[in-house]
């Protein structure tokens, strides 16, 4: 393997499609980035033209190679990370697809899932795919479209369609339709995937009834599965890395030891925790789920959890309290007093999700004197940020039995230093950042190469991992413990407010 070869990373994200070119030592040698444009028909409804997706994706690759000055042939392999859950369907014949593409924050199928509630099937769902009966997954997105799209299941039932997640319908494209693959990782937020076996359940697919005709093969996430239409890129490429988003950010993060865990600190918060080579149900209602299978077979499977407002309770300091004019101005102010004054924000602006699971949640501020001032608020809001991971980690800790060492953190807000420090307190392992922000794309990147032979193997790509700063936990357990138990208190008057009356 030529060394003097580079890695071409695609992430094709929610808002935009970006792609990279990345070193032996992760560095990103070429940029191309493309926003697009997102759909609203209905309220709820959110949906991608998926030419878009796939023509921006195309063209951000072509600026990436170019930028870095290289040619298809100084590509040793090529990787795709994606959005996760977002559903496309499309003709095999000519590759068309046969309407938008469902994004994952779509709603439309909550009825579905209502129903197979109703028909007693959540618990499969739980113990086989270990997700949530929820319309975030693909599963039932799937289902809507058979249900709607005209002839679609018809079709489906001869054979004439593809179903497939982002990177499905990327590799169909990249390799001219001679590929109708998905890795395991994105397989697994599907609601379709018998997790522990790693194929298609036929259980699971009776219950959605979707036809088997549709699916693809469920591939490794580090392995060739392809190669590139050489009239795309001006030579065939190896397609060798593929990974749902957060599982890419914690490969990216060389989170490869049972206990290793990522936090990515963006509008929301995305946990993931390594907890080995088989998957642990969760008590708490966190996901299971794959993080990746590599060539040689081991997979490694992940509890995961997210918040659904961190980074976005500061944009509301801005854009709603005006408090501030920038998001990176929050750390003076809240710096500017030395704690919240026994103030709580529980940003449940849209309910709260794991481990607490109320949509009847909502924003809730206590604790108010006339001695608080902005300073303590943007406080308490930034310190939210830290104790709704801290419930994740406590959580995540009780369902695996894991012992955790550190953190290891990325995403837009993470470059807050108190935000970190305050979350080393309230987990009480250090909290580490690396010089390398961009996990996701990396990680992509890492298993394509892994799969090629242009990192030797893990034990190379973990060295590679470089520390930007640390930040130790400060506080005694029971200061954390007293913490925790006061924040537990502000969580609870904010529950069920917007329950419908009776
Ligand atoms: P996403 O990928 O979800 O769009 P990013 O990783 O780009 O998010 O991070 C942006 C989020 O981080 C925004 O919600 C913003 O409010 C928050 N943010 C950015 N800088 C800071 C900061 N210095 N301190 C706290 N939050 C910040």
């Amino acid at each position: 393997m030529a060394q003097d070869k580079y890695i071409l990373a695609l992430d094709q994200g929610t808002t935009s499609s970006r792609a990279m070119v990345l070193d032996r030592q992760g560095a990103v040698r070429g940029l191309g980035q493309q926003e697009f444009r997102q759909h609203y028909p209905q309220p709820g409804w959110v949906e991608h033209d998926p030419q878009d997706i796939w023509r921006s994706q195309l063209e951000t690759a072509r600026v990436a190679l170019r930028n870095a000055g290289i040619a298809a042939a100084d590509v040793a392999a090529l990787g795709i990370t994606n959005q996760r859950e977002t559903t496309l369907l499309w003709e095999r014949a000519s590759g068309r697809a046969i309407g938008p593409a469902i994004v994952w924050q779509d709603r439309r199928s909550a009825g579905i899932c209502d129903r197979l509630r109703e028909q007693g099937h959540e618990t499969l769902f739980r113990e086989r795919a270990g997700l949530q009966l929820d319309a975030y997954f693909s599963g039932t997105k799937l289902a809507w479209m058979l249900e709607h799209i005209p002839g679609a299941r018809k079709q489906a039932e001869r054979g004439e369609l593809a179903f497939g997640t982002v990177d499905s319908w990327l590799v169909w494209q990249l390799t001219g339709g001679a590929v109708h693959s998905m890795d395991i990782s994105n397989a697994s937020r599907t609601l379709m995937l018998d997790l522990r076996r790693g194929h298609w359940s036929d259980e699971l697919l009776q219950v959605l009834d979707i036809p088997r005709a549709l699916l693809p093969q469920i591939s490794p996430s580090s392995a060739v599965i392809g190669k590139t239409l050489p009239e795309l890129f001006g030579g065939a490429i190896p397609i060798a890395g593929v990974a749902g988003d957060q599982q890419a950010a914690t490969f990216g993060q060389a989170c490869f030891e049972p206990g290793m865990a990522k936090n990515t600190y963006g509008t929301g918060c995305f946990m993931l925790l390594n907890v080995g080579d088989a998957p642990v149900a969760s008590a708490h209602r966190l996901l299971s789920t794959v993080g990746w299978t590599l060539d040689d077979g081991r997979t490694d499977y992940m509890l995961e959890g997210s918040v659904f407002v961190a980074g976005a309770a500061i944009q509301w300091l801005r854009d709603g309290l005006k408090l501030i004019e920038r998001a990176d101005q929050v750390q003076a102010l809240a710096a500017s007093v030395a704690d919240t004054g026994d103030v709580y924000l529980v940003p449940a602006f849209t309910g709260l999700g794991a481990p607490h699971w109320d949509p009847y949640a909502r924003g809730t501020l206590v604790g108010l004197t006339r001695g608080t001032t902005r300073a303590h608020i943007a406080r308490a809001a930034l310190e939210s940020i830290a104790l709704q991971s801290a419930d994740l980690m406590q959580a995540m800790r009780a369902d695996s039995s894991c012992e955790l060492s550190e953190l290891r953190v990325d995403g837009g807000a993470a470059r807050n230093d108190l935000l970190m420090q305050m979350q080393a307190d309230l987990l009480g392992v250090p909290v580490v950042r690396p010089r390398n922000a961009e996990s996701t794309a990396l990680g992509a990147a890492r298993l394509a190469g892994l799969a090629v032979g242009y990192w030797s193997g893990l034990d190379e790509i973990a060295s590679q991992w470089q520390l930007e700063r640390r930040f130790e936990p400060a506080w005694s357990q029971d200061r954390r413990q007293a913490r925790m138990a006061r924040w537990h208190q502000a969580v609870a008057l904010s529950r069920d407010w917007a329950r419908p009356g009776p």
